[in-house]
């Protein structure tokens, strides 16, 4: 049997890191982790609970927050204490407001704590931004995925419009880049590519092209 290996891919909004991480999963038969989703469950439940700029109390209640994510035909399913907020997650509110939350360090540090509880046997592939660097420094196999804004905001303004909202695609590249910036220049844990990831520009390159790739690095790491 072949080693149950840590798979860490990181990368901006867009950049095509849930589509081929869920792939390549699916291929080795791995736990699909997507964290985004948990920093996206505390932002719901701040927004509906008027919390927005009151970090140390958001922090408090995310604490006794149960967050439970699953992997289901091929979907990432998410409750918050019970509650199925799998859809609720990825509205445009949500967008707007999530780098906010995943600034607050305390908020972190919780979550982060979760995902390492999730990952520690191996046999996952865990997707965010900070997965290489903070979540598993240790991770067997190291992606960075990347792409150009243009190509990142056609995609994501393709994937609302297919859930039925239609927004411009301006608009949604002003939230990317507004989120890039926060995600990369906050002081807890900023997205950044740690030295010993292997960089994958998918601006150009086929869903299958970047699923072969990721394969290829991880049966070089199970031979290590
Ligand atoms: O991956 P996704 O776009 O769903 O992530 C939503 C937001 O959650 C990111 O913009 C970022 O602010 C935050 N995030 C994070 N660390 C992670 C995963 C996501 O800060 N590991």
């Amino acid at each position: 049997m072949s080693k149950k290996l840590i798979i860490a891919i990181d990368g901006p909004a867009g950049s095509g890191k849930s589509t081929s991480a869920k792939l390549v999963a699916q291929k080795l038969k791995y736990l699909y982790i997507d964290t985004g989703a948990m920093y996206r469950a505390v932002t719901l439940f701040a927004l509906r609970n008027n919390l927005m700029g009151q970090n140390q109390l958001i922090s408090e209640l995310t604490k006794n927050l149960d967050i439970v994510l699953e992997f289901i035909d091929g979907e990432t399913k998410i409750t918050v204490n019970g509650e199925d907020v799998s859809n609720e997650i990825r509205s445009f509110e949500v967008n707007s407001n999530v780098s906010e939350i995943s600034a607050i360090a305390d908020v972190r540090k919780i979550l982060v704590k979760k995902q390492q509880e999730m990952g520690k046997n191996g046999g996952v592939v865990m997707e965010g931004r900070d997965i290489g660097t903070v979540v598993f420094p240790n991770a067997d196999v190291k992606i960075f995925l990347t792409a150009g804004i243009d190509e990142r905001a056609q995609r994501r303004a393709l994937e609302f419009s297919e859930k039925g909202t239609n927004i411009p695609v301006e608009k949604v590249k002003e939230n990317l880049k507004n989120r890039d910036f926060i995600d990369s220049h906050r002081s807890s844990s900023p997205l950044t590519k740690s030295p010993d990831s292997i960089l994958v520009d998918t601006s150009n390159t086929t869903i299958d092209q970047q699923v072969e790739l990721i394969i290829a690095e991880v049966k070089k790491a199970e031979t290590k």
